[in-house]
Parts: structure tokens; C-alpha cells; sequence
């Protein structure tokens, strides 16, 4: 079958390997469509998942069961799925918490173990999920959704006479607009996208959301009047500006992903002052199913159209090879017929 395929550290080919062999408790998936994330980079240079060679990349992908073990029960063949991709041991602290996401021994398909970007999928029946009629590239989102929602459940966002009325959010890529729209579905009323590309920004009108230009006077006259803020760049200096913009018991999740060694400066008098919450988020933590409830919920298709380009293996290849990606490249996904 053919593969996107990671021979060793940091080479990336499309190339044939064989269908796995079906092995007990396991379903073997067609996949349908598998989205490209920028973890999907990070895992071919070993700078996240500890660089597990030879690799079938992709972790957000959707399909059809094509078989299934025979140890298991309850799962048809021809079922539309989506896979949850993460592979807790169950045993150590964070499991036992059940903190799934946070397990000292997490593994991965897609990053420890064969993922998404192949024409087949060996997974765990145990991580399907089933998505109904909702098309496979709408159900392709919702691992990246159920990121986002981790972060969201991590921040309490609250509801009631107390409820999260307006959110910032740095950052209008893929991910930062899934959160902003994910803000959107749980009820805040107003919120604001900040980036600094024009036609990321008009993208995230067209979506119904209000924009703003990090370092405009516009922005700089907003201090302290989001009651959450959230980074979705990973950049430093953004990072060190949430604060700035959180109102007085308000909430700044940190979201995108900085280089390990990154440092920040932040005031503890104003954290302690101005009661403050500062919450991280890692990955998503066995809540696909919220994810896909909320995908079949977005009638106007909103989260969809963050899907830019509809691929094949071998041209998607070239954005994990490739060092500038255009700024209106959104999610970009292989598409199999
Ligand atoms: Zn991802
Ligand atoms: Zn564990």
C-alpha cells in the first residue's frame, strides 16, 4: 500500500509498504482522510515523541473498517470511524488520574506507532470512533478539536452569571481558529482573532469572527478587557503578552507549542493582584466523541472550511518537507477516494 514513510530521522518519502497484518483487538481502517499537523513535523526531526524510526506519520484521520479481528466484538465491518490516537499505559500516575494525555509512557499512532497517512491503518478497536454520516474530512478534525477542547475543559471556561463573555485568541491558523469557533460553540459572545497576515485575518471574518492586529493602537487600548486569552503561535514574545490582556480573574491558556527551552517573563504581582489563572493543555485526553458532537452540530460548516487543500500522499509529503507554507494554507489533509 502506499505510505507516507519515515525511513529515519528526518526523511520523508511516499513509498510502498505492506498492509499490516491484523492483529487481535484490532480493526483495520481504509482511511478516508488524514490531516497534516505541524506535531506530524516535529516527530520527523525527533523533537517530539522521541524519534521512532520507521514511521507511518498522521495522527487526525477518519475511515472505513475494512476488517476486525476476530476477538472483536461490536464493530462492523464498513463502519465510518474516527481514531483516537493516543495510546496511554493505564498504569502510571497520570493514568491512574485519569489524566490520559498526561502518561509518562504515552505513545501514538502517528508518533510512536504507524498512523494515518497510508491507505490502511491497523488500529486498536478500543480507538474508534464512530462519526455517523459526517464526512471523513469533517471527521478528520476532530482529533485537533479534541486538542482544543482539552484546553478549553483545562480553563473552566464558566457558564451563567459568570460566563466567559469575551476571549482573545493570537494566532488565525488552523488551530487558532478552531479554538476560536470552538469558544464560538460554547457560548462566548464576542471573539476576537489576533494575527498579523491580512488574509488570515479576512479568512477569520469570513468565519464570523472579530479580528485585530497584534501591536495595533486598537489592540494596545484592549489591555486587561478579555476575560480569557489563549496562544496559538508559539512564539515567545506573544506568550509574555497574555497576561496583559487578561481582565481581572480572568484566564490565559497557553496552547501553542514553544521550543522546549523557551523562557518567558512574567509579573507574579500582577498574576497574585489581579487573580489570574495561567493554564497548559497537551493534546486531548479520550474526548473525540465531544469533538465529533460538536463537528455534526456546526451546520454552517464553519470548522470545515478550515480544510484548504484536499490531497494525495504524494503532495502531501511536500509540506512536511517544505520551509515556507503560503499564510492561506489552512488544515491540509490527504483525501482518498
Ligand atoms: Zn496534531
Ligand atoms: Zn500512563
Amino acid at each position: 500500500m502506499q505510505a507516507i514513510h519515515y525511513p529515519a530521522l528526518g526523511i520523508a518519502e511516499v513509498t510502498e509498504i505492506p498492509v499490516p497484518d491484523l492483529m487481535p483487538g484490532h480493526a483495520l481502517v481504509r482511511v478516508r482522510a488524514a490531516g497534516l499537523c505541524h506535531t506530524d513535523i516535529e516527530v520527523l526531526h525527533a523533537r517530539y515523541g522521541g524519534g521512532h524510526f520507521p514511521l507511518v506519520p498522521g495522527h487526525e484521520y477518519a475511515g472505513v473498517v475494512e476488517a476486525v479481528a476476530e476477538d472483536v466484538t461490536g464493530l462492523e465491518v464498513g463502519s465510518r470511524v474516527a481514531i483516537d490516537p493516543n495510546l496511554p499505559c493505564g498504569t502510571c500516575r497520570a493514568c491512574q488520574k485519569r489524566m490520559f494525555n498526561l502518561c509518562s509512557n504515552l505513545k501514538a499512532y502517528g508518533v510512536t506507532n504507524n498512523g494515518g497517512f497510508a491507505a490502511y491503518s491497523m488500529v486498536k478497536a478500543s480507538h474508534l470512533c464512530d462519526i455517523g454520516s459526517l464526512p471523513f474530512e469533517t471527521a478528520a478534525l476532530a482529533e485537533p478539536l479534541a486538542c482544543v477542547l482539552n484546553g478549553l475543559n483545562a480553563a473552566q471556561l464558566t457558564t451563567g452569571p459568570f460566563a466567559t463573555q469575551n476571549a482573545l485568541v493570537f494566532g488565525a491558523g488552523p488551530i487558532g481558529l478552531l479554538l476560536a469557533l470552538s469558544l464560538k460553540a460554547k457560548g462566548v459572545q464576542q471573539v476576537t482573532v489576533a494575527d498579523i497576515v491580512e488574509s488570515r485575518l479576512e479568512f477569520a471574518q469570513s468565519l464570523g469572527l472579530s479580528t485585530a492586529v497584534p501591536g495595533s493602537d486598537d489592540l494596545a487600548v484592549r489591555t486587561k478587557q478579555f476575560d480569557f486569552v489563549a496562544d496559538a503561535t508559539g512564539v515567545a514574545r506573544v506568550i509574555e503578552g497574555l497576561v496583559g490582556f487578561v481582565a481581572d480573574g480572568g484566564t490565559a491558556l497557553v496552547f501553542g507549542v514553544c521550543a522546549p527551552g523557551t523562557e518567558v517573563s512574567i509579573s507574579p504581582f500582577e498574576i497574585f493582584r489581579r487573580q489570574i489563572k495561567i493554564v497548559g493543555s497537551h493534546s486531548l485526553n479520550r474526548n473525540i466523541p465531544d469533538a465529533l458532537a460538536i463537528l455534526s452540530h456546526d451546520n454552517e460548516g464553519l470548522m470545515a472550511r478550515l480544510v484548504s487543500h484536499r490531497l494525495p500522499l504524494t503532495e502531501v509529503v511536500s509540506f512536511i518537507t517544505k520551509r515556507d507554507v503560503a499564510p492561506s494554507t489552512m488544515k491540509v489533509q490527504f483525501v482518498a477516494d
